[in-house]
């Protein structure tokens, strides 16, 4: 079982508990640092291990990384979080190339009401780090997530697209349900003939962005 200890401000803090993550167990702090894009329920954490020398003092100790900390008050809350954490399993062969790394959700109750968080990469670059190609980065990450067998479900207005150092990264799977995607492939048609199966989601951000990948 991991922990986190969730820092919020010299009075509030939360303890939280992960039975999802792998076999060596993992004891995070964190301590809040903003909120992100005036969204309530995401923000930026000062995260390390407990105990380890990186483990942050404060938000302002740059010993330690950031990360993303998206989180949930309610039941409702919490399941949707689940639900996300469960397609991050899904694509963990792909976390850090295409998706950010999910370090795990946490969960506890304070004052009978469930509390939730789930924890990524920050992901990030600076000008001068981003790939010359930003459109084929984009679809290589989306294409990626589809052999994943996820469909994202909100990729269109280039949001859920942020840049991870030399790579662009999908994030938010809010929206997203499992598919099998047979974009590019041959399948049969509903006459029995042979056809070029067309993934919806593919196809629209082939639209915009342009197809990267040969058929
Ligand atoms: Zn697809």
């Amino acid at each position: 079982m991991s922990t986190l200890e969730l820092i919020w401000d010299a009075q509030r803090s939360y303890k939280l508990w992960s039975w999802t993550s792998g076999s060596a167990p993992h004891h995070y702090v964190a301590h809040f640092i903003r909120r992100l894009d005036n969204k309530p329920h995401l923000c930026t954490v000062r995260i390390g291990e407990r105990g380890a020398p990186t483990a942050p003092a404060g938000n302002m100790d740059e010993r330690a990384g950031i990360a993303v900390a998206k989180l949930a008050f309610s039941a409702e809350g919490a399941a949707a979080l689940a639900r996300e954490a469960g397609f991050y399993a899904q694509m963990q062969h792909i976390q850090g190339s295409a998706v950010p790394r999910c370090l795990g959700l946490f969960r506890s109750k304070v004052a009978g009401a469930e509390v939730a968080c789930l924890v990524l990469d920050y992901c990030t670059s600076t000008p001068g780090e981003r790939g010359h190609d930003p459109r084929r980065q984009m679809m290589s990450a989306a294409y990626a997530v589809h052999g994943a067998g996820v469909m994202h479900g909100d990729l269109l207005d280039g949001r859920s697209f942020v840049p991870s150092g030399r790579r662009v990264m999908v994030v938010d799977f809010a929206a997203a349900v499992p598919h099998q995607c047979m974009h590019g492939m041959q399948v049969r048609g509903p006459d029995g003939r042979r056809q070029v199966g067309v993934c919806s989601e593919l196809a629209a951000l082939e639209r915009v962005y342009g197809a990267h990948r040969q058929y």
